[in-house]
């Protein structure tokens, strides 16, 4: 059992005064493998206070240095990858392979990348009519993170921020604090001085703390669109900084002269991917009307591929659902599409024996569903994947626009320049062509109710940043 008894704040382990512990659950078998602290106000506010008391040190330490201090921090969890993708395996469920590849890998990457963005920023002077624009860091920043890509969700956040001369204090999501506990130790080995990061822990009552704390300049979160309206309306109030990445609800975009065979199983990985637990996942699938029965048969079959099994096995694809609240919702979804007439093609086997413990879910793939059904226009978080019918280009742009979400988006087309001219009329903050991988140099981030501002690399680090125009006579 791992018991964490309190945040990582100005330099060390502070007891949390919260009464509370919160119980983490391993998806897999529905056992506890240790506690966090449930968090409250006073460690938010010692959190604060001790990031306001090292911003001017931290902001003016030269950039080099805070670089330096980085990359010694990347390579503190290239050392440690092991131990933290067995920790992310236990907290959410997916696989161990997934695990070592994605959930540390995007880490590291998002690292690389930042880090040459900050050299170039550094030794760019900009100059505008009679001014010189400077960049100032925002201040105290309160990153608030979720629980499905839990380090590369932190990383994504907390480096930018501490690049650019911010001091943080991060709160992760309550299923997944352990790795987050370890990313402190290897920040602390690595030489970020005492205050400049800060870790509290606990669920939204001590996020909404943070985001009400008159000490914090800005908060940068990833999460839901409901708990992203929420703090959006609180930090109104006092005219705090937000950056937003939220829900999806994305397009997947076949154009008639694809091999249906090739695309597929791509169409697959790309919504059922850590078990449909993905904020870009590409969950509804727009393909021509007359070749759907044909897709519908492909994808159904291929659905198979997908049964979940133990996350600890090498060779499994999908674990569990992160959470039994995550897995009822998601079949509740479903059961609800089935009753409205929805039609699942896939095969719906039976979980594999020794799986009921766990919060485990048979991928579904739908057909015959409409767009103004629930399945079709909320976001599930589950493997669940729609198929949906278009007339031609222009019909399939109109459906993939018709979602209040405006995060991510796919297109398929032999023909690279047809799927680019789709691709420029979705509303969304990125999409990719042909099964393309994430692009860790461009930015991310989502329109409409999927958010606001951008992550990764350059654009990433402008977040944390307020300019500042020095104008001579
Ligand atoms: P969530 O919104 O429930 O929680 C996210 C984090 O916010 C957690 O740390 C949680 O404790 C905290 N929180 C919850 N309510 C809060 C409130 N009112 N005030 C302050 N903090 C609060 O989301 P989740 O279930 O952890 O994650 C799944 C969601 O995250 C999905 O909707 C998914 O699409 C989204 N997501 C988006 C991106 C992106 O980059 N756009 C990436 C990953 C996940």
């Amino acid at each position: 059992m791992r018991e964490i008894p309190g945040g990582f704040i100005d330099g060390h382990w502070v007891n949390s005064e919260a009464p509370g512990r919160i119980a983490i659950i391993n998806p897999a078998n529905g056992q506890a493998i240790g506690h966090a602290p449930a968090g409250c106000e006073t460690d938010v506010a010692k959190a604060v206070v001790a990031a306001h008391g090292a911003f001017a040190g931290w902001a003016s330490t030269p950039v080099a240095e805070r670089i330096a201090i980085l990359r010694r921090a990347r390579d503190g969890i290239s050392k440690r990858s092991d131990e933290i993708a067995a920790l992310i395996t236990q907290q959410m469920g997916t696989p161990i392979s997934f695990s070592k590849a994605a959930q540390i890998g995007l880490p590291l990457r998002n690292f690389d990348v930042t880090l040459a963005a900050m050299e170039e920023i550094a030794g760019e002077e900009v100059t505008l009519g009679r001014s010189r624009i400077f960049r100032d860091p925002v201040g105290v920043v309160a990153a608030i993170t979720p629980w499905n890509f839990p380090l590369h969700q932190i990383v994504a956040k907390v480096v930018p921020a501490l690049l650019a001369g911010c001091t943080v204090v991060l709160k992760p999501s309550e299923l997944t604090p352990f790795d987050a506990a370890v990313f402190a130790e290897i920040l602390n080995d690595a030489g970020v001085p005492a205050g400049a990061f800060n870790l509290v822990f606990g669920g939204a009552e001590t996020g909404a703390a943070l985001v009400e704390h008159p000490g914090v300049d800005m908060i940068s979160f990833t999460g839901s669109t409901r708990a992203g309206r929420s703090i959006a309306a609180i930090a109104g109030g006092s005219l705090k900084k937000v950056s937003l990445e939220l829900g999806g609800k994305s397009a997947n975009i076949l154009l008639d002269d694809v091999d249906y065979e090739k695309v597929a199983p791509a169409a697959l990985q790309q919504c059922f991917v850590n078990a449909g637990q993905t904020c870009a996942a590409l969950t509804r699938l727009i393909v021509p009307r007359q070749h759907k029965e044909r897709v519908e048969q492909l994808v159904g079959q291929l659905a198979d591929g997908w049964q979940p099994g133990d996350p600890d096995l090498p060779d499994t694809r999908m674990g569990p659902m992160a959470s039994f609240v995550q897995q009822g919702r998601a079949k509740r979804m479903v059961a609800a599409a089935v009753k409205e007439g929805a039609r699942i093609v896939s095969n719906g086997a039976e979980l594999p024996e020794g799986l009921n413990a766990g919060a485990y879910m048979t991928p579904v793939v739908l057909s015959d569903v409409d767009s103004d059904m629930d399945i079709v226009r909320d976001e599930v978080f589950g493997p669940v994947l729609c198929i949906l019918a278009h007339d031609g280009d222009e019909d399939a742009v109109r459906i993939a626009n018709d979602s209040e979400y405006g995060l991510s988006g796919g297109v398929w087309s032999a023909d690279e320049n047809r799927a680019f001219a789709v691709a420029r009329r979705i509303r969304t903050g990125q999409v990719v062509i042909n099964g393309a991988m994430l692009d860790l140099e461009a930015p991310f981030g989502g329109v409409k109710q999927s958010g606001l501002g951008r992550e990764y690399g350059r654009h990433g680090i402008e977040e944390f940043f307020n300019l500042k125009a020095i104008t001579r006579p």
